[in-house]
């Protein structure tokens, strides 16, 4: 513990899955913890388990919001760009309102929330920014994944291009690429998809070489590490944690 001590951290989509996992491992490791989601219901709770977690609502497709919000709380040592929207389907499936809705919660969010974050990091002359990409992005072509990887493929780019233009001011940026996670979105995708359910997370569960899904834990544990000095001598890189799917 104390990994963290000290720091401030910054997360969206908190409410659930990987993101409340890695606010409540920041806060076990020191760090005081903004938990953000746009679920209140699930901010509550988080708060309540944890006390070292302040909790706000934040919608990342509201930009002036984010503004407001970040300007109004001073600066962060870690931000982790958490939230993202999965669109299951090929070109074919995606229409123009499903494109945009992809790009607004996974690209545009981001963009605006580094953006909100970078003056206070680099006036303190440090901060770790963690993104979340996915292995379905630049790194591997998935099926019925088009509109999503293309996006995440984004999310590769503006780190890498982040890391390159504040390396020698202290701001380190990177981003996680993890492979099939066990959470509450994907338990919701797999309903979505109908059909014989359980033939549907043996589908999930047999593209995965170690043979079962990741937990939010195993990628909270990379996001302490990235947001941590431990870290220190690590930008731009993209952070393939997926049981060997990519291998
Ligand atoms: P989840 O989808 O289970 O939960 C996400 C949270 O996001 C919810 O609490 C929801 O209220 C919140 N949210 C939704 N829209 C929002 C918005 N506009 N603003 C702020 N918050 C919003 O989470 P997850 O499956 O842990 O996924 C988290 C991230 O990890 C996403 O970017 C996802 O693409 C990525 N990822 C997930 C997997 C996986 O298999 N689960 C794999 C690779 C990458």
């Amino acid at each position: 513990s104390g990994r963290l001590q000290g720091k401030r951290c910054l997360i969206t989509a908190a409410g659930a899955g990987i993101g409340r996992e890695s606010a409540l491992a920041c806060a076990s490791e020191g760090a005081r913890v903004l938990a953000t989601d746009i679920d209140a219901q699930a901010l509550a709770a988080l708060a309540a388990e944890c006390e070292a977690i302040e909790t706000h609502l934040l919608d990342v497709t509201r930009p002036a919001d984010i503004d407001a919000f970040v300007s109004a709380q001073g600066a962060f040592d870690v931000l982790f760009n958490c939230a993202g929207y999965v669109h299951q389907g090929s070109i074919l499936d995606c229409d123009a309102e499903a494109w945009r809705r992809s790009f607004a919660i996974n690209v545009d969010g981001m963009y605006a929330l580094c953006r909100a974050v970078l003056p206070g990091m680099l006036a303190q002359g440090r901060g770790s920014i963690i993104n979340m990409s996915s292995v379905a992005s630049s790194i591997k072509g998935v099926p019925n994944r088009f509109a999503y990887s293309t996006t995440k493929a984004a999310v590769i780019g503006l780190s890498k291009a982040i890391a390159a233009d504040f390396v020698t001011r202290g701001v380190r940026c990177n981003a996680i690429c993890p492979g099939t996670i066990k959470t509450p979105s994907l338990s919701e995708r797999v309903a979505a998809l109908g059909g014989d359910q359980d033939a549907v997370w043996k589908g999930f569960i047999e593209r995965q070489p170690m043979g079962r899904l990741g937990e939010p834990k195993e990628i909270a544990a990379l996001v302490v590490y990235l947001a941590s000095d431990e870290s220190s001598f690590t930008t731009g890189q993209t952070h393939i944690i997926d049981g060997g799917w990519s291998n």
